[in-house]
């Protein structure tokens, strides 16, 4: 069982996604376990405030370090409780200067008991805390997201894959290399008035010619 826990502003952001398809059945199966934290109950400030202005000037709020180290703190006395060793849990500060999330890295992160997922907002989170606070900063990708939720949810999307028993067939794992085009009924589709076919290889049953085939196209043997 590997536990997610998700501090954010935006709670409700997770509803939705995290309880449909496969994420849904790993939960119910308890492969994985969810929860969401919401950051101002950590804040001991008027209104529950969690956010402030940049030191030095310039536009917008900045998430404040203490309300996320003492969440963070919560998340690990958890741990504890349930005997997860500080070594399987794994505290990550998403970040658009972070390491780019891949299949290597979800595969790693894949064999934590416990992760720590700290999402951001506005102009981003008080420096102390990618410094003093989490084990590693991920970003996923090289475009600026409004906040961590997104990125949290493709981080746990892809980390619970690597869960033996979260696909319902194995073979669906794909490293990226290992996949190829596919397609499926009819055979013959009319788009804008042309008959696109299938490729052949595909429908003609044999298994050594697909497999080459699939290769070539992208995809390693499996
Ligand atoms: N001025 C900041 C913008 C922060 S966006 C900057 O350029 O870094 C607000 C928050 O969204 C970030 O703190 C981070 O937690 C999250 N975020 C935005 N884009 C992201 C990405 N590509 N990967 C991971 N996190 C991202």
């Amino acid at each position: 069982m590997l536990a997610f826990d998700i501090i954010t502003i935006f709670p409700r952001i997770f509803d939705s996604y995290l309880n449909e398809s496969i994420l849904k059945r790993a939960l119910r199966n308890k492969l994985i376990k969810i929860s969401v934290i919401n950051l101002r109950d950590f804040s001991r400030l008027k209104h529950r405030k969690v956010d402030d202005r940049p030191y030095g000037g310039g536009p917008g709020m900045v998430l404040m370090a203490e309300p996320i180290y003492r969440a963070v703190g919560e998340s690990l006395k958890k741990a504890r409780r349930a005997k997860i060793p500080r070594n399987k849990t794994r505290i990550i500060l998403f970040s658009t200067r972070g390491k780019k999330l891949d299949g290597k890295k979800a595969k790693q992160l894949s064999r934590y008991k416990k992760i720590i997922l700290i999402c951001g907002r506005y102009e981003g989170i008080d420096e102390r805390v990618a410094k003093y606070v989490a084990d590693e900063e991920i970003s996923i990708g090289d475009y600026v997201l409004s906040g961590g939720e997104l990125p949290a949810m493709a981080l746990v999307e892809s980390v619970s894959r690597f869960i033996p028993g979260v696909l319902g067939k194995q073979e669906s794992l794909e490293e990226i290399k290992g996949s190829y085009p596919v397609y499926t009924r009819p055979e013959q589709v009319g788009l804008d008035g042309k008959i696109r076919r299938v490729p052949k290889v595909l429908v003609a049953g044999d298994h050594k010619k697909i497999e080459e085939w699939r290769e070539k196209q992208g995809g390693k043997k499996r």
